[in-house]
């Protein structure tokens, strides 16, 4: 019996090794090359204006003023908007009419005289 339980352990072993073996070939490590994942940081578009942001409509507190750092490549965009720094508030930005860009204005300009003609 005992010479059975040895074989056995032995068996195990060899089973093991084995099992090893096939993982290895299975599993290819990791190239050793491979970049270690970096999170890009995002880049700031905005600061932050010196001008003092309204009062948030959802929870009250003053609002950042943020403005764009570089004139967007856009023709409809906000100029300004406030952004509300309370965590707790589900109303994060703000933004109004007055500080649509001028394209969007005239756009809007020329809309209004197109639709007086009709
Ligand atoms: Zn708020």
């Amino acid at each position: 019996m005992e010479y059975l339980i040895l074989e056995d352990k032995e068996r195990k072993k060899q089973l093991k090794k084995e099992l090893k073996e096939i993982n290895k070939r299975l599993h290819k490590p990791k190239r050793k090359n491979a970049k270690p994942q970096v999170k890009k940081e995002r880049k700031k578009r905005f600061i932050v204006s010196e001008e003092v942001g309204r009062e948030c409509n959802r929870c009250g507190m003053v609002m950042e003023r943020r403005e764009h750092i570089t004139k967007p490549n856009k023709t409809w965009y906000y100029t300004k908007w406030d952004y509300c720094s309370n965590g707790s508030c589900e109303k994060t930005v703000q933004h109004y009419d007055e500080f649509k860009s001028e394209d969007w204005k005239e756009g809007e300009r020329q809309e209004e005289f197109l639709a007086n003609i009709k």
